[in-house]
């Protein structure tokens, strides 16, 4: 093969690409305990596990689960019957994902007759009792985030029915008809801050008689810190790698764009654009909370040998 001198001049004289990596990267601590417990109840291949709907939102780890025992049942929002898939299977297992089910739902999983762990993270389970404390107070609450999410599914059956509510955007809160009684706001999990608090605040000065309880969790306040933290470092672009349909994974590819950074969302290596990374000497890398760790080590391997 030829090359031209002058394209390999070019190639020699360029730098070598800095790569910044994201010390959060990866599994949050709910989802690494949530893998932890369907994987210790296979019992090292024993037994076999089902979970109700996704264990955590990343396909390639689903993959590797189901390899070692876990298999997805039921649907993505946890709604259809899934006694007909557990038929025969007395032996096996149940888990309950990260992102929790609704009390409807968890009681409904219990009556199929199988053993049930709860993997729900601790985090979404705080939010999940905050109202429960408020419902039985007579309170209204309100979710924010996205009504499709299993997370928020799963949360607005603690509200008393008829008394929850889900909202995205100020549209929303406009589009509501009167509430009666005092309301509790909350957010998903996964939400940006500074979003919730505009939001919660537009909605009080709607509903004056609100009281705001800001519940994203930690693991996502503190990635989505770092990403700012890359782009102060001199990050020129950023990769996020996880799944398209993790919501904390997609609100950091959205906040490198709001940081006017070049974003790349990829789930694994394989679709990583390198003519187009290659044109930038320093590179950050991130990961949403469920992406195993050899998806993010693929990807900065890949970037520290160009
Ligand atoms: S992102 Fe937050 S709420 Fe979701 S599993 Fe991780 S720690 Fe829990």
């Amino acid at each position: 093969m030829k090359f031209s001198t002058a394209k390999m001049d070019s190639i020699s004289k360029r730098p070598k690409m800095k790569v910044l990596r994201a010390k959060s990267a990866g599994f949050c601590f709910g989802v690494e305990r949530a893998i932890g417990i369907a994987t210790t109840c296979t019992e090292n291949g024993k037994r076999r596990v089902f979970t109700d709907g996704p264990l955590i939102h990343n396909s390639q780890m689903m993959e590797l689960l189901e390899k070692s025992g876990v298999k997805e049942i039921g649907d993505y929002a946890s709604k259809t019957a899934i006694d007909a898939d557990i038929k025969d299977a007395k032996d096996a297992m149940l888990v309950i994902r990260a992102h929790g089910v609704s009390p409807q739902r968890r009681a409904y999983l219990k009556s199929l007759g199988l053993p049930c762990k709860d993997a729900t993270c601790p985090d979404v389970g705080k939010i999940a009792g905050t109202i429960k404390i408020h419902a039985i107070k007579d309170y209204n609450v309100v979710i924010v985030g996205d009504p499709k999410h299993p997370e928020v599914i799963g949360l607005l059956g603690y509200a008393k029915p008829g008394k929850g509510f889900v909202i995205k955007n100020k549209q929303d809160v406009d589009n509501l008809g009167q509430i009666e009684g005092p309301c509790c706001i909350v957010s998903q999990s996964t939400m940006f801050p500074d979003d919730f608090e505009e939001l919660a605040e537009y909605f009080k000065s709607r509903f004056p008689d609100t009281k705001i309880v800001d519940t994203i969790c930690g693991a996502t306040k503190e990635r989505q810190n770092e990403v700012v933290r890359l782009a102060k470092n001199g990050a020129q672009a950023i990769i996020v790698i996880g799944g398209k349909h993790s919501a904390n994974t997609v609100k950091l590819a959205l906040l490198v764009k709001r940081t006017g950074l070049a974003c790349f969302h990829i789930e694994t290596i394989n679709e990583l654009d390198m003519d187009a990374i290659s044109k930038f000497q320093v590179v950050g890398v991130t990961a949403g909370a469920s992406t195993p760790a050899f998806l993010i080590d693929e990807v900065c391997n890949k970037l520290e040998s160009l």
